[in-house]
């Protein structure tokens, strides 16, 4: 039996193992789905490879429904570091009313002074290390491409957000920031710099810390309303059962909700009707389903552009407000060095993110069989005022297209299609149709005070309903961080990792 047990090792899980496993007096078991590479030297190219994304190695090959009546691949990690060991690498922080609006909601210890010291301590700012607002000794090093590393088709962005108008911005995680400039990101050179790499590489050889990969968690074990453990089914089909004082729940905004609700924590009549028998009659768990739904503009380049497929696939960003926005910062577009397959003529692409939904999506499952995967509608654009800065961010968008050095690139622009024209309702009608995921679903598990009927969890992560039961990874946001996720569930991760390390009291320890 352990302290602690673990349950996913992606982004939030690896660090609360790291912090958690600093306390010698708490033994920690780890589990993970997927395979786990403690040696560089082992580790598949995908992993590594941070100048594009892993999309099928190390997948769960999940489907999810953006907008209604679609259904399309949904990238997860399933490996050591979990979404964080496939993913873009870009290291954006939310900006401070994204942590104040969550602590607004009943959860105060969230407010952006009590995250900065955890985003500062997770990082290694190789370029701004020296401001105090960031840290130059963590176990994540970021940095942004300077002008002579970047490609032509990135240079070309950030002139021609220059001929617009809009402020250079040189550090995106300048809590006041905004504007074009590079992207802060998590790689070097080529490498990857992934919670595996960061946070457990150097924790291994810690004696109270074990690490079960290809090891799925399958359920929740309980004793009355106490949760003990898990059940695991192994790569090799053995069905093993560990238990622990207390359980933490990492295991993603998707995969997490899903565990919950084979487990019998959910609501109540979408359980009966599976045949799941309830163990509580939690009604927020799988709802709230947050993200950031995205539309690009797609050109091919002209003749005797080059277009590399092998290039940093992401090196700039505006970051802006949309008109009338009471969000700051609610917008983002980002040049795609390369579309397309690799048959198709040579074209980029120039993505346009809503970085504030509205409406909500929700996760149910379909089945109570582990292997069957839930449901997942975000039901993007549904919101009017999601639709309408959609609509603005591809105006915009379209008039980078028009401007400066990309201008200068571009042979034509393939979509949205200028047959159509790019009037308000058609935008609107494309914006309905085709927005997609930027890949960071959250929300699924909030926490929030127990006078909250739809929050899971309270503010220390701990289940309002199940005792010695934690969520920590990115279901516990009250609603997505301005910015891509992955440094706010690492931060998550830091949070609650330390407050177990140094209170292990309040998680029944
Ligand atoms: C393709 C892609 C690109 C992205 N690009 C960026 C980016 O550039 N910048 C950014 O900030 N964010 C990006 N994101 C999002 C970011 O990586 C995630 O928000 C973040 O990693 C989520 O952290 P998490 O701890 O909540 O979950 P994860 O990191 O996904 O970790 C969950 C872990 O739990 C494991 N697990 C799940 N179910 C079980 C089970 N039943 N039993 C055992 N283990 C289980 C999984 O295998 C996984 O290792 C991207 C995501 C993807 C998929």
């Amino acid at each position: 039996m352990h302290d602690l047990l673990i349950i996913g090792a992606g982004s939030s899980g690896s660090a609360i193992a790291a912090r958690a496993t600093e306390n010698p007096n708490l033994s920690v078991l780890l589990l993970e789905a997927g395979p786990d590479y403690p040696m560089l030297s082992e580790t598949p190219a995908d992993i590594i490879n941070s100048h594009n994304n892993s999309y099928t190695d190390h997948d769960w090959g999940l489907k999810y429904s953006p907008t209604q009546g679609r259904s399309v691949p949904f990238p997860r990690g399933r490996v050591t570091g979990g979404s964080s060991s496939v993913n873009t690498t870009i290291a954006l922080r939310g900006i401070p009313e994204d942590y104040n609006g969550w602590a607004d909601l009943g959860n105060s210890a969230w407010r952006w002074e009590n995250v900065l010291p955890a985003f500062n301590r997770l990082e290694r700012d190789l370029d701004f290390g020296h401001l105090s607002y960031h840290g130059d000794a963590g176990p994540i090093s970021i940095r942004r491409y300077p002008r002579e590393e970047r490609v032509p088709q990135q240079e070309a962005f950030l002139d021609a957000a220059e001929q617009l108008g809009y402020p250079l911005c040189e550090d995106q995680n300048d809590p006041q920031g905004w504007g074009a400039g590079p992207q802060p990101m998590n790689k070097i050179g080529r490498l990857r710099i992934s919670s595996a790499g960061a946070y457990l590489a150097p924790i291994r050889l810690r004696p109270n810390l074990k690490i079960h990969s290809q090891s799925t968690v399958t359920r929740l074990l309980f004793e009355k309303k106490k949760c003990i453990g898990a059940e695991v089914i192994t790569n090799t089909g053995e069905t093993k059962r560990y238990e622990a004082q207390t359980t933490v729940l990492c295991a993603g905004a998707i995969m997490s909700p899903a565990i919950m609700l084979r487990s019998g924590i959910g609501p109540k009549e979408e359980l009966e009707a599976l045949g799941i028998t309830p163990v509580v009659d939690v009604p927020g768990v799988g709802k709230n389903l947050c993200d950031h739904p995205a539309l690009a503009v797609v050109a091919h380049v002209k003749a005797g552009v080059q277009i590399n497929r092998d290039d940093p696939i992401i090196q700039t960003i505006l970051r802006y407000t949309a008109e009338g926005s009471d969000k700051r910062n609610d917008l983002q577009i980002e040049q795609i060095s390369f579309a397309g397959t690799e048959k198709s003529p040579p074209a980029f692409s120039i993505a346009a993110v809503l970085e504030y939904q509205y409406g909500r999506g929700e996760l149910t499952l379909q089945s109570a069989d582990p292997q069957v995967q839930p449901n997942i509608h975000n039901r993007f654009c549904e919101d009017e005022r999601d639709c309408s800065r959609l609509v603005q961010c591809m105006k915009d968008t379209l008039r980078f297209t028009e401007s400066g050095a990309i201008a200068d690139m571009i042979e034509t622009v393939i979509f949205p299609d200028p047959a159509r024209g790019a009037d308000d309702e058609t935008l609107a009608t494309l914006c309905k149709r085709f927005s997609g995921s930027g890949y960071h679903p959250c929300g699924t598990l909030k926490m929030g005070p127990n006078t909250d009927p739809f929050s899971v969890v309270d503010q220390h992560g701990c289940c309002h309903s199940i005792d010695q039961l934690v969520v920590a990874d990115a279901s516990i946001m009250p609603y997505v961080p301005s910015a891509n996720t992955n440094l706010s569930c690492i931060m998550i991760g830091e949070m609650i990792g330390e407050w177990i390390r140094t209170n292990p009291g309040r998680y029944g320890l």
